[in-house]
């Protein structure tokens, strides 16, 4: 009996359900996986990220060979070409069972349904399986079984229903029969079209699972306290490889809390909290599953819907290339050019000052990061971008604004991180950097400040309490 594994979001075979019962259920299993550029267009599908997806690809494909499992890519334009591409490939191999992982966006699911009822209609068996969170989007919910809005009843829920069998996911493969299939990963096409240092994010999910378990040997243990210092490099970085899913946030949470005796929510701190940002993920995934109107470029908050944006072309182009004349802005900004990835804090502070101090609409700073980041993930990035601008679930309050001055110098208080990254200021000493005065502006060639946070501040309490009123 031939299996297909319709390969999407789970590009691993560690803790891949589908991968696995189509093993388990089957003597000979292929895997597919289908390229569609134009769709990931229209998903603003970062172009590095396209690039790591494809080099991910090429390292499964070679782990898949060694137990007789061909991985076929075909190109094609978008979502809808899905259920015919799968039919035809069905009849061509005599496939009799179909088996993949859930994705939770909403064209996604759609897409998934039309699948699914191709085969439906054609008696060919198929099933699918969680694998993206621990909890399944919307089954986590009140007594009034309503989806939780706010992250700290959630996660208290999240808790209380955890159960260590969700971790039981060790699985050794066995060799399958072998195929006459092969594969063909040599014919993908790809057009680069970014300048990221893709050495800094080398593919594969043995690598995926070295970086995470260092991480957890050497570093886990500082989290609490080094995590919002941009310059310690005290995260993971594990977001691109959770975000194309060449680690499950499973294995995640399992090699934490080995680290931990187990304990969830006691015991090393820095693994708690490591753990709690995993748990944001999963809170932003039912955001998304739960309210669909964010995944129509909706706001969370409706009011919100009045508020009256600005544009600025030039200001918009100076944020977008680091030269808004604010170094911790730029600095992160540019990190953003050079690794595809930015740190945390520096989101926020980045996504505050575009929509509060620029007043600029979040959905164009989303759409942004997404064309850019490595991680990029719909969820944690329209959570982010709706928590920033305070449109969003359990947000930031509107007058509560970051000052990206006052950030730098909590965050980056010797300027090291904005060195590394603006090379124009890399004489300036720790008291002149995190604001340089125009006369140092003019000789390091630095740009003038794009706007006055002050007046800025209050325009944007004005505009958000006007769409309030
Ligand atoms: C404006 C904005 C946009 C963002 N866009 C994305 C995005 O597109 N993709 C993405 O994965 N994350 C996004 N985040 C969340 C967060 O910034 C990144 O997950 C984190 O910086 C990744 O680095 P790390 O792997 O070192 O994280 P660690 O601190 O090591 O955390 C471990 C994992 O937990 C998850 N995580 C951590 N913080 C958050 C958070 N605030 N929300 C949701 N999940 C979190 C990530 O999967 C991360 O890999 C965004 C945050 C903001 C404020």
């Amino acid at each position: 009996m031939k299996s297909l594994v319709w390969l999407r979001n789970d590009l691993r075979m560690d803790d891949n359900p589908a991968l696995k019962h189509a093993c388990l259920n089957s003597d000979e299993v292929h895997c597919l996986y289908l390229y569609q550029p134009d769709q990931m267009k229209l998903h603003n599908v970062a172009s590095c990220k396209i690039e790591f997806i494809i080099e991910n690809l090429k390292d499964l494909e070679s782990s898949l060979s060694k137990i007789n499992v061909p991985l076929t890519v075909i190109t094609s334009k978008c979502f809808d070409d899905c259920p015919d591409l799968i039919i035809d490939v069905i009849n061509k191999r005599s496939i009799k069972k179909v088996y993949w992982n859930n994705q939770f966006g909403f064209d996604e699911q759609r897409r998934d349904l039309a699948v699914k009822d191709v085969l439906d209609k054609n008696n060919i068996y198929n099933e699918s399986f969680d694998d993206q969170v621990i909890y399944p989007p919307g089954t986590i919910k009140t007594m009034e079984g309503k989806p939780y809005s706010v992250f700290t009843p959630f996660k208290r829920r999240w808790i209380e229903k955890f159960n260590m069998d969700f971790l039981d996911i060790e699985f050794k493969y066995t060799v399958k029969k072998e195929s006459n299939i092969k594969s063909n990963l040599n014919n993908i096409s790809f057009e680069k079209d970014h300048s990221v240092d893709m050495s800094i994010w080398p593919a594969g999910e043995e690598t995926a699972l070295l970086k995470l378990t260092d991480y957890l040997n050497n570093k886990v243990i500082r989290y609490a306290k080094d995590r919002n210092d941009p310059i310690l490099e005290g995260t993971s970085r594990i977001s691109p490889y959770l975000a194309s899913g060449v680690i499950s946030s499973r294995r995640c949470i399992l090699e934490a809390l080995k680290r931990n005796d187990f304990k969830l929510d006691s015991g090393e701190k820095g693994v708690v909290k490591w753990i709690d940002e995993i748990v944001w993920r999963e809170f932003y995934k039912n955001i998304m599953f739960s309210f669909p109107k964010v995944s129509k470029g909706n706001p969370f908050q409706d009011y919100t819907k009045n508020i009256n944006w600005r544009f600025n072309e030039d200001e918009f182009e100076a944020w977008k290339n680091g030269k808004t004349g604010f170094p911790i802005i730029d600095s992160a900004m540019r990190q953003l050019k050079h690794e595809g990835w930015m740190h945390n804090r520096l989101r926020m502070v980045v996504a505050m000052f575009f929509t509060k101090n620029m007043l600029h609409d979040w959905r164009l700073g989303e759409a942004f990061f997404m064309q850019n980041l490595i991680d990029g993930d719909f969820s944690s990035n329209n959570g982010g971008w709706q928590w920033s601008s305070s449109t969003g679930t359990d947000a930031a309050p509107y007058f509560r604004i970051f000052n990206p001055i006052t950030q730098s110098k909590n965050f980056d208080s010797d300027g090291l991180f904005i060195k590394k990254h603006i090379s124009e200021l890399r004489d300036l000493d720790k008291k002149e950097i995190h604001d340089p005065s125009s006369k140092i502006r003019q000789y390091c060639k630095y740009p003038s400040a794009i706007l006055d946070l002050k007046s800025s501040r209050l325009r944007a309490i004005d505009a958000f309490s006007e769409a309030k009123n």
